[in-house]
Parts: structure tokens; sequence; C-alpha cells
């Protein structure tokens, strides 16, 4: 299923795609989270799957057309963002950084949270080198504490699409740790939808890729990443609770903007989209202030 959130005369609500509808499955009975979130259904499990399948194939759910709803962020404010660095070859030797022989984990505030049609916005007086980062998001099904690698998959609710926008010129300052560059309100739109991991049974075999202004600027697969996703499930749960709903975005491939000759920067106006195949892609503006 592709779950999503969703408003309509104002009021957030969770549904599921359907064709080119959405089921209102806060109307179907199902609890929607804060902003209308994903969280209950997502910290619900299979029961609460069960019941949003049932939505789905009753043809007399209320719906939407797709094109008249908003589309917003799945979960506004997940327990934890935890993203991945360097977790491509050809991006660790763009970045001219050393191959990593474990996972680089760092965070992304959750206030960085937008939806995935949102416009990106940055102060200028602030960073002027924005850069987009295409990722496969892994959401979290179940609690999760020192999961063996053979397990991990276990854990995975679903999967989404994240652009892992990131201010280069705050990057690699003073200490070189990243959560400043890559936190700014508005720095992790990701969605449109969480798919469902029965719907993805191998998250190893996706197709990446970023389209700015119209241009493809990334394209890999997700077989090219160093840490696949057990692995990296396994290495941050050692002494680190995962909690359903927190959003893991996998690293990006190589074709970011600020190794480019010229560098790439994000403008006011460019259109960015990101996409993973089999769940969709997003589409945001640049709007620095
Ligand atoms: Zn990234």
């Amino acid at each position: 299923m592709k779950l999503l959130t969703f408003s309509v005369d104002g009021k957030a609500r969770p549904g599921v795609l359907k064709g080119d509808r959405v089921i209102d499955l806060a109307a179907a009975g199902l609890p929607a989270g804060p902003n209308g979130g994903l969280i209950e259904i997502v910290r619900g499990g299979d029961a609460m799957l069960d019941r949003a399948r049932k939505a789905l194939d009753d043809p007399n759910a209320k719906s939407y057309e797709l094109s008249k709803v908003k589309v917003l962020p799945p979960i506004r404010q997940p327990s934890k963002i935890v993203a991945i660095g360097l977790n491509y070859i050809d991006h660790c030797k763009e970045t001219g950084l050393p191959v990593p022989t474990v996972p680089v984990p760092f965070s992304k505030f959750t206030t960085s949270v937008c939806g995935p049609y949102d416009d990106i916005v940055w102060p200028l007086s602030v960073t002027k080198e924005v850069d987009y980062e295409v990722e496969l998001g892994v959401v979290i099904g179940k609690t999760a504490l020192n999961v063996p690698e053979a397990k991990a998959l276990d854990y995975v609710f679903g999967y989404t699409v994240v652009n892992d926008i990131s201010a280069r010129d705050l990057q690699f300052v003073g200490a070189r740790q990243w959560d400043r560059s890559k936190s700014f309100d508005t720095f992790c739109p990701y969605g449109p939808y969480i798919v469902t991991k029965d719907e993805i049974p191998d998250p190893h075999v996706l197709q990446v890729r970023t389209i700015l202004n119209g241009k493809e600027m990334q394209n890999s697969n997700t077989k090219n990443l160093i840490f696949n996703v057990p692995r990296i499930i396994a290495h941050l749960s050692q002494g680190t609770t995962l909690l359903p709903g927190d959003l893991i975005p996998t690293g990006t491939p190589g074709g970011v903007g600020f190794r480019r000759t010229p560098p790439v920067f994000l403008k006011d106006g460019d259109e960015c989209v990101c996409e993973v195949e089999g769940i969709g892609a997003i589409r945001n503006r640049m709007r620095p202030r």
C-alpha cells in the first residue's frame, strides 16, 4: 500500500492511494496521529495495516481525487531522523572523503521535515550554498534495539523518498559535524508516500534520480549502497532504540551539485525532483529569503 497524509478543507488525515484517488482512512475509523499523520498506523503494525487494506478494498470508502488534495509529510515529527552519509562509492569519491568501513550516521532535526511538494526556504544571510541529495528513506515499524542484521528487515514498516537538503558552506566548517547544515526548517522534504514493505521485497534494486529544472543530476541504484538496509538498522540499533516512525535516509549517490565544475547550488525558483523507483517522486521549489 501507498500510505500518505493529506488534507482537504484544511483538515489533515491519513490516507491510502487507490489509483488516482485517496481513500480517507480517518473516515474509515483509523486513528490520525498529531497533524493528521501516519504515526498511529505505523505503531499499530499488522492489525492496523489489515484495517487499511479493508478500507482500500471497500468500494464505498470515502475518497478524494489525488489532484484535489494537499499532500503533507507522512509523519511530521518522527522521534528522530538518522541519516547515513557517504554510502555510495561515487559520492565518497566526488567529496574527496575515504570510503567508510562502518556506517556514518548523523541527525537531521525533526523540525526540518516538510511536505513532498512544499517550498524549500532558507535564510540567505546564513547559507548561499544549498544542495540536493536524493535518498531512499527507510521508515521503522517496530521498536528496535540491538537488532541483528538477519532480523533487521522485520523492523521496517516501509520506504519513502527523501531529499537530504544540505548547506555546503556550513557542512565543512568548524568541527565538520553535519547536523546544523542539514537541519534548517524545510531541509527534509519527504514522501509523497510511505510504501509498505510488502510492495518492496528487495530495497536494494531501486533506481534513484534527481532532476533539477528538467535536467538529470543524479541517477544510481540502491544496489550500489555501501551499507545496505539491514546493516544500517543493525548498526544504528546497537545501544540506541529506534522507534516506529523513525526515518532513516540511507545516503545519496554521486552527482551532487557542490562538486561539479562549475558548482551547482540551488537558487530561487529552481524545481528539484527526487524519485525512487517503486515509491514515487517529491518535487520542491526553492525559495531562499
Ligand atoms: Zn545525505
